[in-house]
């Protein structure tokens, strides 16, 4: 098991690494398509912002009811993407990564 973070650095390098390994683990829950391009995030099969409608359909059957599960795993991968994607001050990027999840 990881050590807890002590300082702010160390908690944001943990939180990158977090998102880095939800990133990794796309393939697998996404069967290799409607993957995400990145650094621009968009989807790999349809070009559109990824999560595209079908990645969200595909994550959300891979979670089946674990919404809380879904919510934290793209808050993971949130944390990857907010680092490549430009800066946005309207929690935009927070609502087409993980708010769409209901
Ligand atoms: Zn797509």
């Amino acid at each position: 098991m990881a050590e807890t973070p002590t300082t702010i650095h160390e908690a944001q390098a943990a939180d990158r690494a977090r998102g880095l390994r939800a990133v990794a683990a796309l393939d697998g829950r996404l069967n290799g398509q409607h993957m995400p391009r990145r650094p621009e995030w968009d989807c790999t099969t349809c070009g559109q912002d990824w999560p595209c409608a079908q990645a969200q359909v595909r994550l959300s059957e891979t979670f089946g009811r674990d919404r809380v599960g879904l919510a934290m795993y793209l808050g993971a991968v949130y944390a990857a993407a907010v680092n490549e994607l430009p800066v946005t001050t309207t929690g935009a990027t927070w609502f087409r990564f993980v708010s769409w999840i209901r």
